[in-house]
């Protein structure tokens, strides 16, 4: 479904990822793992057109997005993205807040986005929580109506930038519930995360990134357990 072919980035001149190849098919659930500012984030936002790579191509369902604004366009909303910072709409409601852009960009009508809306706060189980406004919500539960808020768009793939890192400890698992549930319903996801047991039991696909870019990329047993190269070996190795 995704292909990335040769991605490379760079700042003036500093190097972030070079010759970054990775292919992403319906239904797999990639955590990629590495340390901080080894450029995790911007390959995600190279992924979904917010970043420019330097040089390579993402391609989505035989669709060049690198080099063509119109695809872009189309395939954005198909893409949908959630911050470590959930970045709700602050002067709107819950239900509002999902119910926003299936409006807006998709012109569907009030009253079905509403109810559309509702099944998904239903889902990520807040739909007592319609009306309260975002500041009236714990981490937790601001992360799960962003996630709803993504899934009213009928997304292909939900890219994840380290959805837990800002929640107070208590609040993580009620997050990854629900990307647990996701996935298991076969929903496209490529999570950025920090939860290594989370990315070992729920993932598909792992992809260890360092400086440069791609480094190893593996089954979660081959990356956790025995991992090939000496790097992820390290990596690995901190965490126990
Ligand atoms: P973390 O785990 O801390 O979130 P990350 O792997 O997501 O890190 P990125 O945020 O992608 O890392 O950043 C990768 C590198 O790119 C960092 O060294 C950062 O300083 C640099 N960087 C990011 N954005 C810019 C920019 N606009 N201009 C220059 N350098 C940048
Ligand atoms: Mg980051």
């Amino acid at each position: 479904m995704i292909s990335i072919r040769n991605l490379s980035k760079r700042y003036q001149n500093l190097i972030i990822f070079q010759n970054v190849n990775l292919e992403i098919d319906r239904g797999d659930a990639v955590a990629i793992i590495g340390p901080s500012g080894c450029g995790k984030s911007t390959l995600l936002r190279c992924i979904n057109g917010l970043e420019r790579p330097t040089e390579g191509e993402v391609w989505f369902d035989g669709m060049n997005l690198t080099n063509s604004k119109a695809s872009l366009e189309k395939i954005r909303s198909r893409m949908g993205m959630v911050y470590q910072s959930f970045n709700l709409f602050s002067h709107l409601n819950v239900l509002e807040n999902v119910m926003m852009a299936p409006m807006v960009v998709n012109h569907i009508p009030k009253q079905k986005a509403a109810q559309e809306a509702l099944e998904y706060l239903k889902l990520v189980g807040l739909q007592n929580r319609s009306f309260h406004m975002p500041n009236q919500l714990s981490g937790g539960q601001k992360q799960r109506i962003a996630i709803a808020r993504c899934l009213a768009m009928h997304p292909d793939v939900i890219l994840f930038d380290e959805p837990t890192s800002a929640l107070d400890p208590t609040m993580v698992d009620e997050v990854l519930g629900v990307i647990q549930r996701l996935i298991r319903e076969k929903m496209t996801c490529v999570i950025v995360t920090h939860e290594m047991e989370f990315a070992r039991k729920v993932s598909n696909k792992v992809v260890y990134m360092d400086e440069m870019g791609i480094y190893e990329t593996g089954t979660p047993d081959q990356i956790f357990l025995s991992p090939c190269r000496e790097k992820t070996q390290a990596f690995i190795h901190k965490l126990h």
